[in-house]
Formats: C-alpha cells, structure tokens, sequence
C-alpha cells in the first residue's frame, strides 16, 4: 500500500510502498485512513529537524492527527465495530516499571522522555491506507462529527490543558465544585497567544469554557484568522497595531493565558494561571 515517509539520513520525504498490515492479535482493529492532518510538528519532520523511525527501519511513516474507518475487528474486540469512526492515540506509554506516570496510562506525563509517538518517535503514523493497532488506543467518533473528526488530535492539546487547569484551582475556594462546565470561566479573562489551528481550537475551548476570550497575534487585521477568532466569539489583536503595553490597558488583568509552544517534540503546550498570583508557567506534557 501507499504511505509518505521521511527518510532522515538520506534527508528525504516520499510517497513509498509500504507493507500492508494485518490483524495479529485478537483485540486489534484495521482501520482505512480517512483524513490526515498536517501541522507544524510534521513541517520540523519534513525539514528534518526531528522525526526517528521505529527501530531497524530507515524511514518514518508521519501523520499522527487522524481520522479512520473500521474495516476489521478482532475477535476480541469489544466496543468498536466494522464502520466506526476512529482517532488513533499518538503517545505510546514507555516500557519502564518505575515510570508510574506510564503505568497509570497517563504517558503525557512520561518521565523518562522514553514513550513512543505514532508518526513523530520510533512508530510509524497513519499517513497511509490501512492501520492497524490496539482497540485500547481507538477513540470512538459519533458519525455527526465526521467533517470535523481530523480535528480531535489537535483539540486535545487544549482539552488537556484544561483539565489541568481545573484541577490547580480546586485547590483554592474560589470556584463552586458544582458549576457546570459552560460556566466555570464566566467573569474569567483569556488571552490565547497566537491564532494558529492550535491556537484557534483553543479559543474554542476557552469561549466554550464561559471565558471572555482574547487572542493575540501578529498578523495585522483584517485577516481569515482575525475573522474566524471573531466567528467563535473571541477578540483578536494584532501584535502589530497593539504593543503588549497598549493590550494591557485594553483587557486588563488576565486570569490565565493559553500559549501552544513546541520547542521540543515532547512538550506541546504551556499554561500561564495568573488569577491572583503571580505568574506561573505549567509545563503541559
Ligand atoms: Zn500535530
Ligand atoms: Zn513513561
């Protein structure tokens, strides 16, 4: 079958035969690839700045925000049926006992820096037509979502973030345990820093979240990013025509700001909570 692989000593990126998999276990799926999405991870892929192949291979399949269809279920497979709408997990839990970030199946929080990234890190990804992998590692998508579903990965970046960020404050009285999810942010400022798909998903996540959402950028207005922040329900600046002082004086204090920033391929975003403390950065992942 066909597959786009990056071959990082010979500094190449091509459309290759690669072997079709098959069911080897009883509680795998295949999947046919719908979608693949392409971000920034894969752009420092293909220019090779990261991106290692799976052990004994000289080439990396990428793609790891994806959207598949059921095609085949193990015997063992309880939840997921030929048809389904699948996401595929991209973080693989590392191999070591005393990693209990790993052994809880919480592998974001991976200590050692030895988990896998299906399509980034020793694993192959989906940009391809067939996969296969555990049912453990499939995330259901309700077919009303199928236009959207390629966005799940992504969207997690910020979900995440959130959960986090719910969690810190819990331990301070200043939010009812009882509030629902639409209105914990309500009375809560925003800033998103940069308008990127990230970025974007973010400010859904937020506005969503019941936060008066601001988001910074550099492009000047007008601009397709500026008017899809206004779509969600958020404002957006221009780095440009608004210097941080003057944005400041504009939105006034800021409860907590959201920056997706990926220096390196294991940390994919950074919170700032600044409600009534001095700022604290949270590395996410
Ligand atoms: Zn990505
Ligand atoms: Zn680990």
């Amino acid at each position: 079958m066909k597959a786009i692989a990056v071959f990082p000593e010979t500094h190449e990126v091509k459309l290759i035969d690669h072997e079709e998999p098959e069911i080897t276990t009883p509680a795998q799926v295949k999947l046919r690839m719908l979608e693949v999405g392409v971000c920034g991870t894969d752009r420092k892929i293909t220019s090779f700045q990261f991106g290692t192949p799976p052990a004994g291979s000289e080439y990396l399949v990428i793609g790891h925000e994806s959207l598949g269809e059921v095609v085949e279920v193990g015997p063992e497979v309880r939840d997921i049926k030929p048809g389904d709408l699948v996401v595929t997990t991209v973080r693989r839990p590392c191999p070591h006992e005393y990693c209990r970030a790993c052994r809880t199946g919480h592998q974001d929080f991976c200590f050692t820096g030895d988990f896998t990234e299906c399509g980034i890190k020793e694993a192959h990804g989906f940009m391809t037509e067939f996969v296969v992998d555990e049912e453990r590692h499939m995330n259901l998508m309700p077919r009303e979502l199928r236009d959207v579903g390629v966005l799940t990965e992504p969207l997690t970046v910020a979900e995440k973030a959130m959960v986090q960020v719910w969690q810190i404050q819990q331990r301070l009285p200043w939010i009812d345990p009882n509030t629902s999810a639409q209105m914990r942010g309500k009375g809560l400022k925003a800033m998103v820093l940069g308008a990127g798909p990230v970025g974007q998903l973010g400010t859904m996540v937020l506005v969503a979240a019941g936060f008066e959402t601001y988001v910074y950028s550099r492009s000047k207005l007008p601009n397709p990013k500026a008017d899809l922040v206004e779509a969600i329900g958020a404002t957006y600046f221009s780095e440009e025509t608004t210097p941080v002082e003057q944005l400041a004086e504009q939105v006034g204090n800021i409860d907590l700001v959201f920056e997706d920033w990926v220096p390196t391929p294991s940390s994919s975003s950074l919170v700032c909570l600044t409600t009534k403390l001095p700022s604290k950065l949270i590395p996410l992942s």
